[in-house]
Parts: structure tokens; sequence; C-alpha cells
């Protein structure tokens, strides 16, 4: 790589609201973001998406129902 023509690119830092840090290579230094990939509900299958109710597994239920009654239908 020349140097000169590129921009300065370095291994910085991602800090996250969580206090988990990803080291990455980036032009920019000291990135925090509010949510990554170990905090985000999507990945953690925990905080927003706590089946607290039973409700998916409700709606697993009747979804099974429906594929059922869909089969039987078909057959
Ligand atoms: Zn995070």
């Amino acid at each position: 790589m020349k140097k000169d023509i590129h921009p300065e690119y370095h291994q910085t830092v991602i800090r996250c609201a969580c206090g988990s840090e990803l080291e990455t290579g980036s032009t920019k230094t000291d990135i925090r973001v509010e949510i990554c990939s170990k905090c985000h509900p999507f990945f953690t299958g925990k905080q927003k998406l706590v089946d607290t109710e039973g409700r998916i597994e409700r709606f697993l239920k009747k979804y099974e129902k429906f594929q059922k009654k869909q089969e039987e239908q078909n057959n």
C-alpha cells in the first residue's frame, strides 16, 4: 500500500454501550455504538424477545394446527 494517497487506516476499537469491544480497522478512531451483535436482541435471543407470557409457544401451537388443517385439505 502506498503511503500518502490513502486515508490513514488503523486499528481501532468499536465500543458498544453494553460494554463489549470489537477491534476493527477503520479510518475513524474511537467508534461508539449503542447496539452491537452481542447485545442486540436478535442475536442474543434475550431482552425484548424474552417470551415471558408464552406467546411464542401459543403462536407455534396455533401454527401447528393450521398446518395440519392445510395438510388435511390437501389430502
Ligand atoms: Zn453491545
